[in-house]
């Protein structure tokens, strides 16, 4: 067994610390990559807090991860030591029903997330990307692009993929007015891709404070949702709604923004239910209220291809491991500009500070026993 370092959450209420743990030996299809970079997203948040229920700890969090392949199995072809690579939501998948053959892996009833999902190999629960390496099957791995920023490109692997893929199936393009709903990790993102693909970008949010960053980000026109007039605005007017927002709320307010036949797709997941939404402000529309669940592995690579061919990466506040508490209390007061990315260098000053401990340990049970 590979021997690692993390962070961890060992219960719902107490801060993330570090934690030695095992991982499975590179296997024949397997890939071996030291990470470098690994985003902060609120489904850490909510699964360290156990907001969905369920969690089983020691959980390690992280699904934006990139990194670079330190060995690979000898039935891999497709990377090499040395590639840049990247591992997202995703690490395992049944590959053989209808959603695995449609590209749709992330549907699979026997899809393994990157962390605090059974695995397989182990027996235990998968670990993600808080810490220094990782293993993970060769059709789990995305390439990544050299043209752009690494550390920036990280959060791309669940922030752009949920975004970027509801964008897509609905097909926003130039002539659609589309809202995004809080600027967040996932709302800067979706932000960006609406822009991008043509849209014109109105951005609801709650914080006054983020206009002109959603401005600069591509938001052509942007809404504070705490006032009633400037949502009024906005009634039966827009074609597609994407709803990002990580707590419980008022949905009406957003389907009544809705032309007839428009969508909101939600693919924010808040602890506790939305107030149940109106029924009346569907059927006389025909709205649909619908979510979305990341990508597959081929949309997501396509999504990364896209960015490296459109200079599209996150905005990004680089954080130690250290630090890795303090982000989560500030994501929980909406104060992120706009992903937290860990730079896991920092995660060697721990190895080599318990190395030195442990060392400086022996030494005083060396000086005892003399
Ligand atoms: P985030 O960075 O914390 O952003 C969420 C944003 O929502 C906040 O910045 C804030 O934007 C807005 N917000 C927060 N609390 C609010 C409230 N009480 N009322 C109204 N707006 C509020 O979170 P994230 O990483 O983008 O994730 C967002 C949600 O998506 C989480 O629930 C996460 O678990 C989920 N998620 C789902 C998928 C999927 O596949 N479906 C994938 C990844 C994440 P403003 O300041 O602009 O209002
Ligand atoms: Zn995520
Ligand atoms: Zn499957």
């Amino acid at each position: 067994m590979l021997k690692n370092i993390g962070y961890a959450a060992h219960d719902s209420k107490t801060p993330l610390v570090p934690f030695n743990f095992e991982r499975r030996e590179v296997g024949a299809q397997d890939v071996l990559i030291e990470i470098q970079y690994c985003g902060v997203c609120h489904s850490d948040l909510h699964q360290v807090r156990d907001d969905w229920a369920g969690s089983t700890y020691p959980i390690v969090p992280g699904h934006e991860i990139v990194g670079r392949v330190l060995k690979v199995g000898n039935e891999v072809d497709e990377f090499k030591s040395g590639d840049l690579a990247g591992v997202g939501c995703l690490v395992d998948s049944c590959r053989l029903c209808t959603e695995c053959n449609e590209h749709l892996e992330q549907f699979c009833d026997s899809a393994v997330f990157t962390y605090n999902s059974p695995d397989k190999h182990t027996g235990k629960m998968t670990y993600g990307g808080y810490s220094n390496q990782i293993v993970v099957d060769k059709r789990f791995v995305l390439r990544i692009s050299h043209r752009l920023d690494l550390a920036a490109t990280a959060p791309l692997l669940c922030a752009g993929i949920t975004t970027y893929s509801p964008l897509r199936h609905w097909n926003v393009g130039k002539g659609d007015k589309v809202g995004i709903v809080g600027l967040g990790g996932l709302g800067h993102m979706a932000v960006k891709f609406a822009h991008a693909f043509g849209a014109h970008v109105v951005l609801f949010t709650t914080s006054p404070g983020k206009t002109e960053d959603a401005k600069r980000l591509g938001a052509d026109e942007i809404v504070i949702s705490k006032n009633p007039d400037e949502m009024k605005q906005h009634l039966k007017s827009l074609d597609f709604i994407l709803n990002t927002v990580a707590a419980a709320h008022d949905l009406d307010q957003y389907t009544a923004l809705l032309k007839r036949d428009g969508t909101m797709c939600l693919v924010g997941v808040p602890g506790s239910p939305h107030p149940s939404p109106s029924i009346g402000n569907l059927i006389f529309k025909r709205r649909s209220l619908a979510g979305s669940l990341i990508g597959g592995l081929k949309e997501t690579q396509e999504m990364l291809d896209f960015c490296a061919e459109h200079n599209i990466t996150s905005d990004i506040e680089l954080i130690p491991i250290q630090q890795i508490n303090v982000a989560f209390e500030r994501m929980l007061k909406s104060d992120v500009k706009y992903r937290f990315v860990i730079d896991l260098a920092s995660m060697e000053t721990l190895a080599s500070q318990e190395n030195q401990e442990s060392l400086e340990s022996l030494d005083s049970g060396v000086g005892a026993a003399n």
